[in-house]
């Protein structure tokens, strides 16, 4: 029978030349779209090594880091901050710029959204060439964060993101 991470790893659609031609785009949808999959999805971050304590807050990227963040938040009792593409959010925000596999980008997060010293997980679907999670862990950094680890639904290892996300503990469902 098969185990959950390969009924994930399945599901997962590859788009080639998305958004751009030479991008391969790993398309998570059809994970959301099933009810048990997406359930087991969660599952599977919540087996991750984050958990001996409590976690305070969980940050999710835009957008799709939203939708596993935001559901694992509720599960562990977290609450939970979006980082958000430059523009979207209302209020006073801290920003950082970062280079993207396909692109340029600002990252956003309101200024009250982390207090120093709680105790921060980072979630995302995907880790491509880490410049998205290194700008959000240099947001939590600078907020006062303790950043205890980053999860990801996928990880394009070739890409050598974890390069960039320094000591922090990283890990993922799915590795290519
Ligand atoms: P990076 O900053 O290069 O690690 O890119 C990670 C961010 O871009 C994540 O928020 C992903 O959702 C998105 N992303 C980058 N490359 C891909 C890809 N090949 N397939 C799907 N999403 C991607």
């Amino acid at each position: 029978m098969a185990t959950d991470l390969q009924l994930l790893a399945a599901a997962i659609r590859d788009i080639p030349d998305f958004p751009k031609p030479g991008i391969v785009f790993k398309d998570i949808t059809p994970i959301l779209s099933d009810g048990t999959l997406f359930h087991r999805s969660v599952g599977e971050l919540l087996k991750l090594p984050f958990y001996n304590e409590p976690i305070d807050k969980v940050v999710g990227i835009d957008a799709r880091g939203f939708i596993f963040g935001a559901a694992l938040a509720d599960r562990i009792g977290a609450g939970f901050i979006p980082m958000r593409k430059k523009g979207k959010l209302p209020w006073t925000t801290r920003e950082q710029s970062y280079a993207l596999e396909y692109g340029e980008a600002t990252l956003e997060v309101h200024a009250d959204a982390i207090n120093p010293g709680e105790r921060i997980l980072l979630i995302d679907d995907l880790l491509a060439t880490g410049g998205t999670a290194a700008a959000a862990m240099t947001l939590i950094e600078q907020m006062g964060g303790s950043l205890i680890g980053m999860g990801f639904v996928v990880e394009l290892s070739f890409l050598n993101g974890r390069e960039k996300l320094g000591t922090h503990p990283v890990e993922s469902l799915l590795i290519y």
